[in-house]
């Protein structure tokens, strides 16, 4: 089986398993004042640390959440909260961000009464930061705009959006659940207030997540009960999960050049060998992250191309994987102009490290199987 799909789930790192490993047979509650709690508070301070790390954060600003998804939430509602007591009530997201946040902001509209706006984006499938420049204002509570998106592999302008946001007084949020761990992804560079991570997306296990909320934010939480997290996230924390999530960031990091070149030739190979007539490289003109790559084959369904690869042995997805089973054409490749008879038939490669040169050429020939 080859497996191409690693934007929905990285295969865990070997550091990853092996944290988890560990956690699971040391347990017990981090909360408690025993020998047993403090165990598994050192892996979360241990996890803390090099989470913070990664980003070039301080360790009080990482609040551990279940996914990324939870993360997206609590920077959304908790910027629409904060925005309708200032008396600032706009949103403005990107029209390619993932549903956590788009969701999220059409759920805050009807929660705060604030509005929604979408920044456009260009073929390429890059947020306009000259339509951004016109949309935020006094008014605006939160500027969101992911570091890279899931379905292209675009990398975004964060930092030129967060310096927007920050010219008329509003937060600024990144969702970097695809960017982490494939490229530098350094919260002060980016001049961001708020950023979402996700460890399955790096090699770490599902059911860990990460925001960073600078110093000083006023952040509303998305659950209350007990005080973890320093009230900002109630609710015991995933140990192994997340001990797994510190070691896979910190491996994945001391890895990244040689990963990323190293995937970056093996896409831009497929993507060769997928250059057949008729077929649509989305957002190949841009940016992006090493290992993504879209492609469609209009007038085809990409669902039923992903199930009868699946059949040949190769497992990819027709667009985000959240999303695998709706009938609706991407909203993603929607905000880029293409079609909807386009959009539909589209298959989303995701490489990393673990792929080799010899399946590149074997997707590309079941590819061309499936299509015939
Ligand atoms: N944001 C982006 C860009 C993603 O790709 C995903 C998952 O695919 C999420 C958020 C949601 O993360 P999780 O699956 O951890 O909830």
């Amino acid at each position: 089986m080859i497996y191409a799909d690693c934007a929905a789930q990285r295969p865990p790192r070997e550091e990853a398993v092996q944290a988890v490993m560990e956690a699971i047979r040391s347990f017990g509650n981090p909360s408690g004042v025993h020998d047993v709690s403090s165990r598994a508070s050192a892996m979360l301070f241990d996890a803390r640390k090099k989470v913070a790390e990664a980003l070039n954060a301080e360790k009080t600003e990482i609040i551990f959440t279940a996914s990324g998804t939870e993360a997206d939430n609590t920077a959304v509602f908790s910027a629409a909260r904060n925005g309708a007591e200032k008396g600032r009530n706009k949103l403005i997201v990107s029209s390619v961000e993932h549903s956590a946040v788009l969701n999220a902001a059409r759920e805050a509209q009807k929660l705060f009464g604030c509005t929604v706006e979408l920044i456009p984006c260009s073929k390429d499938g890059t947020a306009d930061m000259e339509a951004l420049a016109k949309m935020a204002d006094d008014r605006t509570a939160m500027v969101s705009l992911m570091t890279a998106n899931n379905e292209t592999g675009v990398i975004q302008p964060a930092r030129e959006a967060s310096a927007i946001a920050k010219s008329c007084g509003a937060l600024f949020h990144t969702d970097a659940v695809q960017a982490a761990g494939s490229i530098p992804v350094n919260v002060r560079d980016i001049g961001c207030d708020m950023l979402s991570l996700s460890s399955h997306k790096f090699g770490g296990i599902a059911g860990a997540g990460a925001l960073f909320c600078r110093e000083n934010l006023d952040l509303f939480p998305l659950l209350y009960g007990g005080g973890q997290e320093r009230g900002r996230r109630a609710g015991t924390q995933a140990v192994p999960a997340i001990y797994a999530m510190g070691k896979a960031l910190e491996a994945a990091c001391s890895a990244m050049d040689e990963e990323s070149a190293y995937t970056a030739k093996l896409r831009d190979g497929l993507e060769e060998l997928l250059d057949i007539p008729g077929a649509v490289k989305a957002g190949s003109a841009a940016k992006r992250l090493p290992g993504t790559a879209c492609v469609c084959f209009p007038g085809r369904d990409g669902e039923e191309l992903a199930l009868r690869l699946n059949r040949l042995g190769v497992c990819v997805s027709s667009g985000a994987a959240c999303s695998a089973g709706s009938s609706e054409a991407s909203h993603v490749l929607d905000a880029m102009g293409i079609s909807s008879e386009t959009s539909k038939g589209a298959l989303r490669f995701s490489l990393c490290s673990v792929n080799t040169e010899e399946e590149i050429y074997e997707i590309a020939e079941k590819v061309k199987k499936v299509l015939a």
